[in-house]
């Protein structure tokens, strides 16, 4: 087992390719191989809790880690940070949807199943493949990642942390939540423009020559906690494994049924763990890609052609107004058979046209795996009022665009197959448009009015992490253009 790159035949191990995050010609590292569990082995993972299961899986990939070192990750991310202690609880609304509820951590968003672990994993990489050196994690958010990096790397020796987030593009909760995080390490920063604009923006400075030198004269190293850096990656494999093995535990699936896993999708990330999940042993029949609508996703995954060219829209899942989906290009390296040269040629195409088209035998490949479809925000809306009445289920925007896509998929497909559906964050995360969903009456312009009303119409508690915001201070005020990053950054360290 090595890593490689999806434009480059290059060779590198795990804690390589998690320290440096991207590689340097601006290609994914990508597993050389997909390390296999047996059936025999998924019935030892039903035994297990979260933490075995997660010491278990990722020990396929990080060949270089001794079992300590693994345990030493897992224990540090995982114990104590969620609720009950269970990082991934489902939940069944019926014998075909099962909601892997993904938002018990201490941002109540999905990333922190990933972002609690990767400082631990990339603290331990940095200190096989590059010792001395303090890490500079540069991450550019639509809301969520920014705030669950934050929390993963507050205070964590030998790493700083820069956070770039679109100005009028995150909620007001989400921006609350990174705006006041502590910490003697992190820097935060609003700039003028779209998600895109600061993903572009960061990807930009990494390859940046002057910035590469600045540096490397204070003893220094850029890394990536957005979902291009394998380490985020591997630990979004361990709960669609684990949700599997929750079902095969309650009965309500046996060892070896087929599953399909629908996910709210924007930067491709979370689906690709699914998919890798599938590739190492776990029977997934069908991944049901959901977008909102900026659906560039549902247009590639049934026609083959990548188009950016199109207008941006801001939605009320905004976690997933995304033009670029940059895990795509670690999908598209694995189904042309790891072969990096056209791979590069697509990427080099979409940075320089915005456009790209796969060969049809690549398309048959995708709709072989793949249902891909989108939901406006309307149709959001009415699922969170149906949900709600209907079920007594509460979701947030993102996981609702899932659950309506599921639902088409389902009607279309007449495919009864249990369905694994990631919920992507707690509905008191975008409480705007989930209690407007659910309650007719005026909507309390203030924050926290807003979520005590939420919990008072629907029955449920404010989690901690976001009623706790409200005696917090705002620390962090500084918005740039996008031209003025690198600058920020240079200030800052
Ligand atoms: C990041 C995020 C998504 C999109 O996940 P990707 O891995 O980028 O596809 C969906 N929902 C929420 C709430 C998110 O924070």
């Amino acid at each position: 087992m090595h890593f490689t790159s999806t434009r480059n035949d290059l060779q590198v191990t795990a804690a390589q390719a998690i320290a440096q995050g991207i590689s340097s010609e601006g290609g994914l590292f990508v597993p050389s191989e997909f390390p296999a569990v047996s059936a025999q082995e998924l019935q030892k993972l039903v035994r297990m809790n979260y933490k075995e299961r997660a010491a278990a899986l990722l020990s396929g990939y990080l060949t270089g880690f001794t079992p300590e070192e693994i345990e030493y990750c897992v224990n540090g991310a995982y114990t104590g940070t969620f609720d009950n202690d269970r990082p991934a609880p489902v939940y069944s609304l019926d014998k075909e949807r099962h909601i892997l509820e993904l938002w018990h951590g201490p941002t109540c968003a999905f990333k922190d199943l990933a972002l609690q672990i990767l400082p631990f994993l990339l603290t331990v990489s940095a200190k096989k493949s590059a010792p001395d050196k303090t890490i500079v994690i540069l991450v550019a958010t639509s809301g969520d990642t920014g705030k669950a990096a934050l929390a993963g790397f507050a205070d964590v020796p030998g790493t700083k942390i820069v956070v770039f987030f679109p100005q009028n593009g995150v909620s007001p909760m989400q921006q609350l939540q990174m705006t006041t995080q502590k910490g003697s390490n992190v820097a935060v920063c609003a700039i003028e423009g779209n998600f895109d604009d600061a993903q572009t923006g960061v990807k930009k400075i990494f390859g940046d020559a002057a910035m590469q030198k600045f540096l490397q004269d204070k003893k220094m190293e850029f890394s990536s906690a957005n979902s291009i850096n394998f380490g985020r990656l591997a630990p979004q494999i361990v709960y669609y494994f684990s949700a599997y093995c929750d079902l095969v535990r309650d009965g309500k699936i046996k060892l070896g049924d087929s599953v399909n896993v629908a996910v709210p999708t924007g930067n491709f990330g979370n689906i690709l763990a699914a998919y890798y999940a599938k590739q190492m042993g776990l029977p997934v029949k069908k991944f049901i890609c959901a977008s909102n609508k900026n659906n560039i996703l549902t247009d590639f995954l049934t026609s083959g052609v990548y188009d950016r060219n199109r207008p941006f829209y801001t939605t009320s899942s905004p976690s997933m107004d995304i033009l670029i989906s940059s895990n795509l290009e670690r999908l598209l390296y694995h189904l042309c058979g790891n072969d990096a040269k056209t791979t590069a040629k697509w990427m080099t195409q979409l940075s320089k046209t915005g456009r790209y088209e796969v060969a049809p035998e690549i398309l048959a490949k995708i709709k072989e795996e793949f249902y891909a479809g989108f939901c406006d925000e309307e149709s959001t809306q009415e699922t969170i009022t149906e949900l709600f009445k209907n079920e007594k289920y509460l979701c947030d925007t993102h996981t609702a665009v899932a659950v309506k896509v599921y639902a088409d998929y389902r009607k279309a497909a007449g495919d009864t197959t249990p369905c694994i559906i990631a919920s992507t964050a707690s509905p008191y995360k975008f409480a705007t448009a989930v209690l407007s969903a659910i309650d007719t009456e005026a909507i309390p312009e203030d924050g926290f009015e807003l979520l005590e009303k939420l919990s008072a119409v629907s029955g449920t508690p404010v989690p901690a992490p976001l009623s706790g915001l409200k005696s917090q201070e705002v620390l962090h005020k500084s918005c740039v253009k996008k031209e003025e990053m690198a600058e920020f950054i240079c200030k800052f360290l």
